[in-house]
This record gives C-alpha cells, sequence and structure tokens, in this order.
C-alpha cells in the first residue's frame, strides 16, 4: 500500500470471499449489488459483468426468495466475481443460498434476531467455509438497544454486531466481517472508530441510503475516505440511488484517487472552464469519458478548454487536449504532439490514449511533429489572446473593485 497521507492499516485478520481476500493487508475491495430479480439469471448475470467491468471486486445479490436463491445456483458458477447473497427476514434463504454455492453471506442482526437461527446459518457457514458479514444498519437496529440506547448510537451499533458475534462464537465460527453502516456521516464515521476499537475482524465500510448522486456520491466519500485516511476499512460499498455500475466506479475511483489501489481506467481531468474556453468543456468531458468507458488504460487524460493556458496547466497529464480557434490540440506530457478539427477531439483523444498505453509516452511524442503542433498551437494561443485579449476572465476589473472595497471599509476603520 502506498502510504502517503495515509495512516497505517488498522490490522485486521483475513478472511476470503471465494478468491477475493479481504483483511489482514490484502487490496482494499470494491463491492456492489445487483438491483435485478436474482431470480431472473440473464440479466442479474449482465448486471454482474458490468459492475465487474467497472472494477467491483465482489457482487452481491438478493436471497430473499426461493425462486432467488434458485437464481444463485445458476448465477454463481457463471460469475467473473464471487457472490454474496443478502439474506433478509428468513435464515432459510441463508441455508438455501449457502446450498446455492455462494462465496459468502450478508445478515442483518436487525432482521434475524432468534438465536438458534442465527446459529443454525453460522454453523452452516462454518461447515461449508464460508464468511459471514454482520451488516448492522442503524434503520434496522434491534429494537431493544435501540431502547437500551435511548437511539441509534455508535455504542448501539456496535453492541449489536457483538451479540452476534458471541453466538457465532458458540459454534466456533469465526469468518467475519462487519459492517455498522448509516445514513448520517458523522454517525456512522464514529460507529467504525468505535467498531475498530472493539474488533479485529476485517471491516466493510458504507453510508446507507445515501440517495442519488451527487449527494449520494458526496456522503459516500465524506464517510469512506474520512475512515480509510485514518486506516480503518477493508472492503468498501457506495449505496447510491443509481445505476449499480456508478457505485462500482465511484469505489474505484475513490481507492485509486488515495492511492490505495492502482490505477485501473482512465483518470480523466478537466478543466473547470473560464472566460477563456472555447469548447463546452462539460460536454467534451463527458464525451471522452462515455468513449473511454470501462478500458483498462490507467493513464491520466486531460479535457481542457483552451490552448492558450491548458496545456500548461495539465503538463502532468499523460495526455490531454485543448481547444483552439476551431481545432484541438494534442498534448503529451504537456509537449503539442498534434492538432485535430473540433469534432474529431474525442475520438483522437481515445486513439492517442491506446497508443500511448501500448508504446509509451516516448514514442507517442517521437511520432509527432512536434515542430509543427508547437507552431499551430502558438498560432491558436496568438489568435485567442488577440480576440479575447490577455484578461478574458476579467479579473483586472475584479481586482480593482477588490481593492476599492477593502480601501473603503480600512478607511472606515480608521
Ligand atoms: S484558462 Fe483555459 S484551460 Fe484554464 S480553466 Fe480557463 S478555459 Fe480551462
Amino acid at each position: 500500500m502506498k502510504t502517503g497521507t495515509t495512516a497505517a492499516r488498522h490490522e485486521t485478520r483475513q478472511i476470503h470471499v471465494g478468491s477475493v481476500a479481504v483483511g489482514g493487508g490484502a487490496p482494499i475491495s470494491v463491492q456492489s449489488m445487483t438491483i435485478t430479480k436474482t431470480a431472473d439469471v440473464e440479466g442479474t448475470l449482465q448486471q454482474i459483468y458490468a459492475l465487474t467491468a467497472a472494477g467491483c471486486d465482489i457482487v452481491r445479490c438478493t436471497c430473499n426468495e426461493q425462486e432467488a436463491a434458485e437464481g444463485l445456483a445458476q448465477i454463481v458458477p457463471r460469475s467473473p466475481v464471487p457472490i454474496i447473497a443478502d439474506i433478509h427476514h428468513q435464515y432459510r434463504m441463508a441455508l438455501a443460498a449457502m446450498e446455492a454455492g455462494v462465496q459468502g453471506l450478508r445478515l442483518n442482526p436487525g432482521n434475524i434476531r432468534r438465536p438458534e437461527h442465527i446459529k443454525a446459518v453460522a454453523a452452516e457457514a462454518r461447515d461449508r467455509g464460508v464468511p459471514i458479514r454482520i451488516g448492522v444498519n442503524g434503520g434496522s437496529l434491534d429494537p431493544k438497544l435501540y431502547e437500551k440506547y435511548d437511539g441509534v448510537t455508535p455504542e448501539a451499533m456496535v453492541e449489536s454486531a457483538v451479540q452476534e458475534m458471541a453466538y457465532f462464537d458458540e459454534v466456533g465460527f469465526d469468518l467475519i466481517k462487519i459492517s455498522v453502516k448509516a445514513s448520517s456521516v458523522p454517525l456512522m464515521v464514529e460507529a467504525y472508530r468505535l467498531l475498530a476499537e472493539t474488533t479485529d475482524h476485517p471491516l466493510h465500510l458504507g453510508v446507507t441510503e445515501a440517495g442519488p448522486p451527487p449527494a449520494g456520491l458526496i456522503k459516500g466519500t465524506a464517510g469512506i475516505a474520512t475512515l480509510l485516511l485514518e486506516g480503518i476499512g477493508d472492503t468498501i460499498r457506495y449505496s447510491l440511488t443509481a445505476d449499480p455500475v456508478d457505485e462500482a466506479r465511484a469505489g474505484r475511483q475513490l481507492l485509486e484517487s488515495l492511492g490505495l489501489r492502482e490505477r485501473k481506467n482512465i483518470d480523466l481531468i478537466a478543466c473547470p472552464s473560464c472566460g477563456r474556453a472555447e469548447i463546452d468543456v462539460i460536454d467534451v468531458a463527458q464525451r471522452a469519458m462515455e468513449a473511454f468507458g470501462d478500458r483498462e488504460i490507467p493513464l491520466q487524460v486531460a479535457v481542457m478548454g483552451c490552448v492558450v493556458n491548458g496545456p500548461g496547466e495539465a503538463r502532468d497529464a499523460d495526455l490531454g487536449i485543448a481547444a483552439g480557434a476551431k481545432r484541438g490540440h494534442l498534448f503529451v506530457k504537456g509537449r503539442n504532439v498534434a492538432v485535430v478539427p473540433e469534432d474529431e477531439m474525442v475520438e483522437a483523444l481515445v486513439e492517442w490514449a491506446e497508443f500511448i498505453h501500448e508504446h509509451g509516452v516516448k514514442a507517442a511524442i517521437a511520432r509527432a511533429d512536434t515542430v509543427r503542433a508547437e507552431r499551430e498551437a502558438a498560432r491558436d494561443r496568438a489568435a485567442l489572446l488577440a480576440s479575447q485579449g490577455a484578461d478574458a476572465n476579467h479579473a483586472a476589473e475584479k481586482i480593482v473593485e477588490i481593492r476599492r472595497t477593502v480601501d473603503a471599509s480600512s478607511a472606515s476603520d480608521r
């Protein structure tokens, strides 16, 4: 693991969800959940493949009825990643899912409360070597604990997990990971901190019912990233009201951005656009994201609104494109390499990214006519400066206004 500003990882035991190691220093894994009916085998498998392509390591499917368990029996052998069955109120569905061959279970202690049922599931899981996540959820906390703590508190959530572990312990089962999710970020963060002090079982992080993006993404990131930067967490899931592929992508991108996983896909950066922009930066960036899709090209690619500042601002990107006078200027590590018509910018980016991925930065620069590209960029830069002036963002006017305001307020203070 790259450390950077990240605290040392909280030490946890290691379990295996099928082929994926969780905890004990294993790479932090990304999870998501299908939203198809699990009985719809083909539809569910299509979604599992889409999630895998987006960077998901483990997929959870609901197992709420017999048809779902039967679907799992067909899905598990064809899935490219381990499958976890999400169990609701019926412990029998947990037994059925194990029968179907799932590589993991998720139980909510708030939903299955009879000790004999919990122990029956744990004993079966022990015999089969199937790990179980104890998935405490603030919204469905055991009413007794709710009463004891006068509401949903970090202590109540952790106690719920501890009680469940005690049942597991009675039957000698310890292939456990734990989550204490809540929709409130501060509550969830406190609960996980307390949990990390309480146990060395691996922890699954998430902010539950975070809602649709962008608010859901922000809530999920606030909670998950805070804990990861403290070294807490072994596997993560964003819970978004959105296509689950977005959850997987978000999880992957968060880990990559924190330096906790190697980059697998394009890291697209784009300038925020300003008075100089010669293109609709949001539109071009969006189209570029779509064009790259889930291709495994681990490069940083920049979409910049103007050739006046773009290549310089994004000089550390492996590849970028900046808009000139109706043309796109491609640059590699800040060096101008080619000029393309504006409507071919996205295609050109993809083509150059593929070339760099295959042959490297040096070869890309070597194949380019950098002298001509730089001359053309200089020409467009000059044309833009001539048409927009040196101060396209009207900063000078704002500076004058700022000075006037500051002067006026200090004069009134005297
Ligand atoms: S100066 Fe150019 S590259 Fe920088 S934000 Fe404005 S449009 Fe984008």
